[in-house]
C-alpha cells in the first residue's frame, strides 16, 4: 500500500486550522475531484476518498487530538488499515451531510426522495437499576413530539379546502438546476418537495399540518438489557406528512451503578469479606442476591481471592432462556484493632504454624508455596 499523505497537506490545510477553515477546504476538494467531473480518472477518485478520510478525522475534535498526537498510527488498529474507510461516492455523502447542504448532489444519487415524508425519529434516554434490568419493567413517558393537526387531519389546508398542485414543478416535488458542471435535482423551492401547495392555510397548525404535544407513552422493557443498548419502539415518534408513517422512537438504556454488583453480561460479580477464621475452618452463611439471598458453603480451608459461583442467581438472559450466576469472591477481612487477649492467641497460633512447618523461615515457606 502506499504511504498515507498527511491528513493537513491532503486538505491543504495548516496544523492549527479551524473548523471553518477544514470544511471549505474539504469541500473544494470534494468538488475538484468529483467523480462525476473527473470521468474514469482514478487518481481524481483516490484523491477524493482521500480527502473524505481527512476531513472525517479532522472534523472530529477527538479524533484530531488523537491523529495530532500518534499520527496515522491513531487509526491503525482496527484491520490495519488505518483511518476511516469509505467504500464509494456515496458513503462520502451519506456522512458528510452537514458539508454539502440540503439538497446538494441529493438528486445525483437518487437518494433523496419525493412526496410525504416519514416523520422524524426521536431518541431518548432511560436509565434503569439492575433490579429493573432483572425484572424488566414498564414506564410511563412524557414525550414532547409532533403530532398530527386534528383540525385540518394533518392536510395543513383550511377544513373545507384542499391543497393544489404545485406549478412550480408541475406536482412532481423537484426541480433541475445547472450550477458549474452539475446539473442538480433538488427539492422544489415553493412546495417544499410535497408536490402541492395550501392556498388556504388552516389556522390552527398554520398549514404545517402538525403541532408539538406532550404523549404520554408507555414502554415495555424486557429483562435482561444491557447498558448502551438501543430499543426501537415503532412509530411512535413526530408524526410524518399526511399519508407518510410517523417516525420510531429509540430508547437508548443506561444502567446505574449498583451499590453491591458489578454486572457482566449475565452475570453479576460481588467481593465480600469474612474472617480468617470463617475461611480457615469453614462456614455456612447467607449473601445478598439482587432478589433477596443465597445460602453459601464455605470449605474448611478457603484461600482469599478464590471465587464461587451461585448458579442461577444473576441476570436473565435476553434472549433465550434461564439466568446467569453470581460469582462472589471471597476475601479475608482483617480487624483493625486486636483486644490483647486475641494478640495473645494469634501469637500462640502462629507459634504452632511454625512448629508445623518445621521451623522455617518466613521466606522459607514463601518460596516453598511457589515451587
Ligand atoms: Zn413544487
Ligand atoms: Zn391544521
Amino acid at each position: 500500500m502506499a504511504e498515507k499523505r498527511d491528513y493537513y497537506e491532503v486538505l491543504g490545510v495548516a496544523r492549527n486550522a479551524d473548523e471553518e477553515e477544514i470544511k471549505k477546504a474539504y469541500r473544494q476538494a470534494a468538488l475538484k475531484f468529483h467523480p462525476d467531473r473527473n470521468k474514469d480518472d482514478k487518481d481524481a477518485e483516490r484523491k477524493f476518498k482521500e480527502a473524505a478520510e481527512a476531513y472525517e478525522v479532522l472534523h472530529d475534535a477527538e479524533k484530531r487530538a488523537a491523529y495530532d498526537r500518534f499520527g496515522h498510527q491513531a487509526f491503525a488498529g482496527a484491520g490495519g488499515g488505518g483511518g476511516p474507510q469509505f467504500n464509494n461516492v456515496e458513503d462520502i455523502f451519506s456522512a458528510f451531510a452537514d458539508v454539502f447542504g440540503d439538497g446538494m448532489f441529493g438528486g445525483m444519487f437518487g437518494g433523496r426522495q419525493r412526496g410525504p415524508r416519514k416523520g422524524r425519529d426521536l431518541k431518548i434516554q432511560l436509565e434503569l437499576t439492575l433490579e429493573e434490568i432483572d425484572s424488566g419493567v414498564r414506564r410511563k413517558i412524557a414525550l414532547r413530539r409532533q403530532e398530527g393537526c386534528k383540525a385540518c387531519a394533518g392536510s395543513g389546508a383550511k377544513p373545507g379546502t384542499k391543497a393544489a398542485t404545485c406549478t412550480t414543478c408541475a406536482g412532481r416535488g423537484q426541480v433541475h438546476r445547472s450550477q458549474g458542471f452539475f446539473t442538480m435535482a433538488a427539492p422544489c423551492p415553493r412546495c417544499r418537495g410535497t408536490g402541492s401547495v395550501i392556498e388556504s392555510p388552516c389556522t390552527s397548525c398554520k398549514g404545517v399540518g402538525h403541532e408539538s404535544k406532550t404523549a404520554e407513552v408507555e414502554l415495555e422493557i424486557p429483562a435482561g438489557v444491557e447498558d448502551g443498548m438501543r430499543l426501537r419502539v415503532n412509530g411512535v415518534g413526530d408524526a410524518g406528512d399526511q399519508g407518510a408513517p410517523p417516525g420510531d422512537l429509540y430508547v437508548a438504556i443506561a444502567e446505574k451503578e449498583h451499590r453491591i454488583f458489578q454486572r457482566s453480561v449475565a452475570d453479576l460479580l460481588t467481593e465480600i469479606p469474612f474472617s480468617f477464621g470463617q475461611l480457615a475452618l469453614g462456614d455456612k452463611v447467607e449473601v445478598p442476591t439482587l432478589r433477596g439471598k443465597a445460602e453459601m458453603v464455605i470449605p474448611a480451608g478457603t484461600q482469599s481471592g478464590k471465587v464461587f459461583r451461585l448458579r442461577g442467581q444473576g441476570l436473565p438472559h435476553l434472549e433465550g432462556r434461564g439466568r446467569g450466576d453470581q460469582m462472589v469472591r471471597v476475601f479475608i477481612d482483617v480487624p483493625g484493632k486486636l483486644t490483647d487477649r486475641q494478640k495473645e492467641l494469634l501469637r500462640e497460633f502462629e507459634r504452632i504454624e511454625l512448629e508445623k512447618s518445621g521451623k522455617k523461615s518466613f521466606f522459607d515457606r514463601v518460596v516453598e508455596r511457589f515451587k
